[in-house]
């Protein structure tokens, strides 16, 4: 029996890859599936004719040509639409209509206030992004929606898990909100995880595993491993931010502890440090502008901020291996901050863990959340594209 098995076995999981390639438009002829998943083409041919013969998918005859007979292009039906993607800051949101494939069409900024709730925020959110569906080009229909929110988000339950900062928010199911609004499917995801998985995939040079962090007024980090992400048991795999470091001393920090890293290497953390040298600054983008007029102070505070930050991703990049750090962010911009990460794990690190690694910026700066919203969406909108 579990040799007949088998072969329906791995038929079905051929089946499932292809489906995600097509319906997410990542591939849109039998030789980009082959491509993409490094297998004989003979073998997809077979795969697509069965698939094509049970109606999960369809030829619509009109592919891209690369000279000689057009191919015929293939889609999952129903899926021909857009998905819309929001990221939800503490003091705006911004939005973006995905097409097929992942390419961002359209994007607009609404300033909101996070600390109203999850009604207010979420109402002002769906406004806004129908307006922005129906600008698009070729019309407004949705597929799904995808949310990237500013704290831990348990997956399952598409909640928030205890925010800081967040009133109401803790246990609010936005999943069902959001579906039962806009009347789409909804994914809901951690801002680290989402920026991580729009890196991941957005850089040309591509490595398998990755990690990717964001420092601005805090710090976050999301891991891809074989190019899928890493959420951990609890759904906190990343969070570097409430590592202790020495240099922290006693500071007290947002989660309770004392000297996390998040003490002394996040944008609010410069702005405390900067306060009490009897500098007028309020916030992350103050320091920014002192940085970038080389004002002394703030610089090497600056690149302190970076050798902490650096310290910790020594280990990190020693347990993990990673082929590429994607370093995103406010304080990312400032070049003595990265050059400071960079010297630190270059010479902290194994040399065999530096050899082959990439240390990057952001490739998608502002928009890595709504792709990689966006991404995970594509994949959660599948067996209902299986289901239809
Ligand atoms: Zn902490």
């Amino acid at each position: 029996m579990a040799q007949l098995a088998r072969p329906r076995v791995a038929a079905a999981r051929l089946e499932r890859e292809i489906l995600v390639l097509v319906s997410s438009g990542r591939a849109r002829s039998r030789k980009e599936i082959a491509e993409s998943l490094g297998i004989a083409p003979s073998t997809v041919s077979q795969r697509v004719q069965a698939m094509l013969a049970s109606g999960a998918i369809e030829e619509t005859g009109e592919g891209a040509s690369s000279g000689g007979r057009r191919p015929r292009a293939l889609r999952v039906p129903g899926s021909t639409g857009h998905l819309g993607v929001v990221d939800i800051g503490g003091t705006h949101a911004r939005l973006g209509i995905l097409r097929h494939g992942g390419e961002l069409t359209t994007t607009t900024e609404v300033a909101l206030a996070i600390a109203d709730g999850p009604e207010p925020v979420l109402t002002q959110v769906t406004a806004a992004l129908r307006e922005l569906a129906g600008t698009a080009s070729d019309g407004g229909r949705l597929l799904g929606v995808g949310i990237s929110l500013p704290g831990p988000v348990d997956v399952a339950r598409r909640a928030l898990d205890s925010p800081s900062r967040m009133p109401g928010w803790s246990g609010f199911d936005v999943g069902t909100w959001l579906e039962d609004a806009l009347g789409i499917p909804a994914v809901v995801e951690n801002d680290a995880n989402a920026m991580a998985v729009g890196e991941h995939f957005g850089h040309a040079r591509r490595t398998r595993h990755s990690v990717s962090v964001k420092a601005g007024s805090a710090i976050g980090a999301g891991i891809l491993v074989d190019d899928r992400l890493h959420r951990g048991t609890g759904g906190a795999a990343g969070d570097i931010t409430h590592t202790r470091i020495p240099a922290g001393g006693d500071t007290p920090c947002s989660c309770g502890n004392r000297g996390c890293l998040e003490t002394v290497a996040s944008g609010a953390a410069l702005v405390r440090l900067l306060r009490e040298q009897g500098y007028d600054v309020a916030a992350t983008a103050d320091v920014l502008a002192l940085v970038r007029d080389a004002e002394p102070v703030a610089t090497t505070l600056t690149r302190t901020a970076g050798r902490h930050l650096g310290e910790v991703l020594c280990a990190v990049v020693n347990f993990f291996n990673p082929g590429a750090v994607y370093l995103g962010g406010a304080l990312s911009t400032l070049e003595p901050f990265v050059s400071a990460i960079r010297s630190q794990i270059y010479e902290g690190a194994h040399p065999l863990m530096t050899r082959d690694l990439v240390i990057a910026p952001s490739a998608l700066g502002a928009d890595a959340n709504l792709v990689g919203v966006g991404r995970l969406l594509e994949d959660a909108l599948v067996p209902h594209a299986l289901a239809g």
